[in-house]
């Protein structure tokens, strides 16, 4: 037995870093890791927004992603983050879709959907912005034709629950395990040097265990192990954050926790 390693690259759309991205796509492509990649399809995200994008080379792009086998995943529809609605997981506190009526995020998701179908790039997958989604997000998906999987949660490995599929995603660098399915989210835009250095190391030394071909993944129906993972995993993170963020308070430090 042993682990299995996907990467996951966050925030693809026009204003990219695209100098960051190819030297990410240049590792990736070097090591034949096919990577979930999450396009935004209309951003509207100035924060991540680096300027001088052009979109026609951008799609272009895409569907090169696309036919070299990576994943493509429906990351949002503009990226636009409010802040203060329940999410089902508790990594942050701003999304896009949390608190927004059923109708209106269905509308949402069949537009992001549709967009990256009429550019050739058909999804497979679900990326929420920020981790932020709610009950009526994951009924929303449910309707879309096919359903896309979701890639988030706090599991151990691929599972299905309520008819839709979970691909867990639990980590934002790489870390040995020495079994189970690890999702690495990685925001190419902002990684630093070392980031990336640090990302080739532990994606050399792991080779054998990343992910080449998306369609190996494995969904079996929600076990009680499943349940008692992502628990145990849920309270783990929560307490760790808690931590986090009464070291920022006593030191000082303005953290939004
Ligand atoms: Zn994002």
């Amino acid at each position: 037995m042993r682990p299995i390693y996907i990467v996951r690259l966050d925030d693809a759309h026009p204003g990219q870093f695209s100098q960051r991205w190819d030297q990410i796509e240049h590792i990736l492509d070097e090591l034949n890791i096919k990577p979930i990649v999450a396009i935004i399809p209309e951003n509207q995200d100035e924060s991540i927004d680096y300027g001088g994008g052009c979109e026609t080379a951008f799609w272009e792009k895409a569907r090169q992603w696309r036919s070299k086998g990576w994943g493509i995943a429906v990351h949002g529809l503009h990226h636009l983050l409010r802040t203060g609605y329940y999410s089902v997981l508790p990594i942050s506190d701003h999304s896009e879709f949390s608190g927004k009526p059923y109708d209106e995020q269905l509308s949402m998701l069949t537009k992001a959907v549709d967009i990256l179908r009429s550019k050739g790039c058909t999804p497979e997958y679900f990326v929420a912005p920020a981790h932020g989604f709610d009950d009526q997000t994951l009924a929303a998906l449910k309707r879309l034709d096919p359903p896309l999987i979701v890639s988030d949660s706090f599991g151990f490995r691929p599972y299905i629950k309520d008819d839709l599929k979970f691909l867990p995603q639990q980590l934002w660098r790489g870390r040995w395990f020495p079994f189970g399915v690890w999702t690495i989210c990685l925001h190419p835009s902002t990684m630093t040097k070392a980031d990336i250095a640090r990302f080739t190391v532990f994606a050399r030394r792991n080779l054998a265990s990343f992910l080449t071909q998306h369609h190996r993944l494995n969904f079996q129906e929600q076990t009680t192990l499943d349940q008692f993972w992502s628990w145990t995993y849920e309270a783990i993170f929560r307490m760790k954050k808690r931590l986090t963020c009464r070291t920022a308070a006593t030191e000082g430090r303005a953290r939004p926790c």
